[in-house]
């Protein structure tokens, strides 16, 4: 039996050499600590098999010292363990010295043992007919055990204490621990108080080192997993179904429980449930799958977020399915909100623009075959409609016109606001009646209180020809349009045609030349004689002319109407103006005694200080101011009348001579004339030639030059064409004459020659 024993020994000792080497080499933190742990177990044991195989005293006595002092440091490493795996401290530094010197005292006391015999001796006894040598403890022995077996009773309560006190989940990893350590204490306590040979307690060291190298770092608590698994399905937001590979339901949370308001414990009714609320049975044939499902309809409706799962084991075979439903209604409607919000405008609810573009681009994008019209539709003069009503009575027209556009525009169509007052409307073009929206526009009318206001409103209509032109510029192509519908009041819609293209394309041509044009001198002033009654030549006027290299020559008609509308008309008077002055100041020179006229566009009273660039070129040039006239319209006047009177009136005390343009061509408001500080009057004659009762237009022109004369005014009829209409104007009182019957307007050379020839 002891070589039997001896032969158990020598392979635990083999074994927990080869935990060691594998503990050490453990990627987990507690690895060290347990390598250290099953390595002290071998001393003891190896004390053990001396012990046995031991015939002789002295073998047997040094095998009893590895044995006890191997004891001390086990326990060490034990209770070092045991704070390790069960994550408790020292409660304080003092407890954790006074331990290790009552350990250090005790492997002192074996070391004195020798020369004192105060701690044990041996007694041989036969086993197995051979000897066998026993422990005799004495006191010292005692100390010993008292020590070992306080430390070992300090390890078990800290045991206990973690099994009472942690969750149920982990008290698997003490309970086994603890029992280990109770079971091996009492198999080796019988040993040693029963004093019976051959200790076969080491054999509970083995078994104890092999455990707590698997607790340590192999087990995986399953249990533990489970629980915690478990406690977070619970708990998580989303309702779980947890199904067998059979489809049949084991288990739902409270969430999947509330959400199809399964009867207590009834898992198997769930599919149906399911079906019942969602009306679609799971598909367990799919492994995985996901969908949204909307419930209900209108403002109640609800959405979810349903997604299936197959859960398989290490070796891939399938164990069951899981499905997840999220109600996602909240971020749903948030989101549905924050869309609309950023799709709609607040005030009218319509489309942004934005969101109109995107849209239209997706109609034209999947109906290829469907032609459609753009229209651009804008309230005309809407600043004045909130200046004279109020800004709420304006937001009540913008509404108004959001209500016509929701009623008119067809559900094949798309609309919204572009702009402050402007709308944009998207329509196939068999939906588009021309005559009908000219009607309904033209009695537009906006109620406040029992007022009904009149609300002009202006469409430019585009065609979407160019199906690849960018949404903006296919509004921008309907603007132009709605451009020109201008004064007209009978007009309400405007259709973007070829000619509306060229224009375009000549604006934009002529206009990137303009200034080089100016500065190559192409853009050049032709003179047009101005007589007295006597024929004498008293000045001109000066003429824009365009002496384009490609283009040819171009007069002003080509280009002044496109230079009005973009302002860049300053440019060209600004030029005309100096070129005026310098001609001014080089017949000056030569004596020559006579004025140039030249013209003024409205816009130049928008874009500068006309007053003060005219004093300036004045000073500049060293001309008299009244050899400088200032043609003006009446529709310069018609908008800041005030301002521009006032500008006037200092252009004259300056000494310059104001000259009322066309008159008789425009509106002729003879009202307007009695407070104009005008000096001429400069009279059209198509004014004459257009009226079919010739002799009501005599009698007009007549009273015209008379009324002139009245406000203290030079009058000048402009456009003269024949010997005859001289005579009468003549007759008429007229002072001044220019037209064709005298001269067109003529290049300089060509001006000098004609007055040198003149006087001759
Ligand atoms: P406007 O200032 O009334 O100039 C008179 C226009 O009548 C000139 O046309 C002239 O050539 C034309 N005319 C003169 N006599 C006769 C005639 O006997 N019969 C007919 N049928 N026409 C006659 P034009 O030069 O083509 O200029 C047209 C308009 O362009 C001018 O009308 C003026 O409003 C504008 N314009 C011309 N040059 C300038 C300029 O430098 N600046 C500005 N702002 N406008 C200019
Ligand atoms: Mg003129
Ligand atoms: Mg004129």
């Amino acid at each position: 039996m002891r070589y039997a024993f001896a032969v158990l020994f020598i392979i635990m000792v083999l074994a927990l050499l080869a935990c060691v080497s594998v503990a050490r080499r453990s990627y987990k933190k507690i690895g060290g600590t347990v390598a250290m742990l099953i390595g002290m177990l071998i001393p003891p044991v190896i004390g053990n098999l001396i012990i046995i195989l031991s015939t002789a005293k002295i073998p047997a006595t040094i095998g009893c010292y590895i044995y006890f002092i191997g004891m001390d440091a086990v326990m060490m490493s034990l209770l070092h363990f045991t704070f390790e795996y069960c994550v408790v401290k020292w409660p304080n530094n003092f407890l954790r010295y006074l331990v290790y010197t009552i350990v250090s005292v005790d492997v002192l006391q074996y070391a004195l043992n020798p020369f004192f015999g105060h701690a044990f001796d041996t007694e041989a006894i036969i086993v197995d007919g051979r000897d066998y040598y026993r422990l005799i403890p004495y006191l010292g022995q005692t100390y010993h055990r008292i020590i070992v077996y306080g430390i070992l009773l300090a390890i078990i309560v800290i045991f206990f204490f973690k099994l009472i006190t942690s969750a149920r989940a982990y008290s698997e990893r003490y309970v086994v621990i603890l029992i280990t350590i109770l079971l091996t204490a009492c198999w080796q306590s019988y040993y040693i108080f029963s004093r019976t040979p051959v200790e076969k307690s080491m054999a509970g060291y083995g078994i104890f080192g092999l455990l707590i190298f698997y607790f340590s770092l192999y087990y995986r608590p399953i249990t533990l997993l489970d629980r915690l698994l478990a406690n977070m399905a619970s708990d998580m937001p989303d309702a779980i179904f947890f199904y067998d590979v059979y489809g049949r339901c084991i288990w739902a949370n409270d969430q999947a429980i509330e959400l199809v308001k399964l009867p207590d414990d009834k898992f198997d009714r769930s599919s149906e449930l399911l079906q019942a609320k969602f009306g679609q049975k799971e598909d367990f044939n799919e492994p995985e799958w996901t969908c949204r499902k909307v419930v209900g309809t209108g403002a109640d409706c609800k959405y979810y977020d349903q997604s299936k799962r197959t859960v398989t084991d290490e070796k891939g075979r399938v164990t069951g399915f899981f499905i997840t439903i999220r109600d996602i209604t909240k971020e749903q409607k948030l989101l549905q909100k924050e869309r609309y919000n950023a799709t709609h405008d607040p005030l009218t609810d319509l489309y942004t623009k934005e969101f109109l573009y995107e849209s239209i681009r997706k109609k034209l994008d999947e109906d290829p075959d469907t032609d459609y019209m753009i229209h651009y539709i804008d309230i005309q003069n809407f600043k004045l409609v909130n200046d004279v009503f109020g800004s709420s009575f304006g937001d009540k027209t913008l509404k108004r016109i959001a209500v016509f556009l929701k009623k008119r525009v067809p559900s094949d169509g798309v609309f919204g606001r572009i702009g402050g007052d402007a709308f944009g409307v998207f329509v196939p073009k068999k939906s588009f009646d021309k005559e009908k929206l000219e009607s309904e526009l033209r009695t537009f009318s906006v109620g406040e209180g029992a007022l009904n206001h009149h609300i002009v409103i202006h469409v430019g209509v585009y065609e979407v020809v160019d199906r690849t032109l960018e949404v903006s510029f296919m509004f921008d192509r309907a603007l132009l349009a709605m451009g020109t519908i201008g004064e007209n009041y009978q007009t309400h819609v405007a259709i973007y045609d070829e000619k509306i293209r060229k224009d375009v394309l000549w604006a934009q041509h002529i206009s990137a030349q303009l200034k080089e044009a100016i500065a190559n001198k192409h853009v050049l002033p032709y003179l047009q004689p101005i007589v007295d009654k006597h024929g004498k030549i008293v000045g001109a006027e000066a003429l824009a002319r365009w002496i384009h290299p490609q283009d040819g020559f171009l007069s002003p008609a080509a280009f002044i109407p496109v230079f009005e509308k973009n302002g860049m008309i300053i440019e060209i008077d600004r030029h005309m103006w100096r070129c005026a002055c310098e001609i001014l100041a080089g017949w000056e020179k030569e004596g020559r005694d006579l004025f140039i006229s030249v013209n003024i566009s409205p816009k130049d009273f928008y874009f500068m200080d006309v007053a003060s660039e005219l004093k300036a070129l004045a000073a500049e040039y060293k001309i008299d101011p009244s050899r400088l006239r200032i043609e003006i319209t009446e529709t310069t006047m018609m908008t800041d009348v005030e301002n521009r009177m006032k500008v006037l009136e200092d252009l004259r005390k300056e000494g310059f001579i104001v000259e009322m343009d066309d008159f008789g061509s425009g509106y002729s408001s003879l009202n307007l004339l009695k407070d104009m500080p005008v000096d001429v009057l400069k009279i059209d004659m198509q004014f004459l030639t257009a009226s079919a009762d010739e002799e009501k237009g005599r009698t007009i022109l007549q009273n015209i030059i008379q009324l002139s004369e009245e406000l203290g005014m030079f009058s000048l009829t402009e456009g003269v064409e024949t010997k005859s209409q001289m005579e009468m104007l003549a007759d008429m009182g007229c002072k001044l004459f220019q037209g064709y019957y005298f001269a067109k307007p003529l290049p300089l050379p060509e001006f000098d020659d004609f007055f040198k020839t003149a006087l001759a």
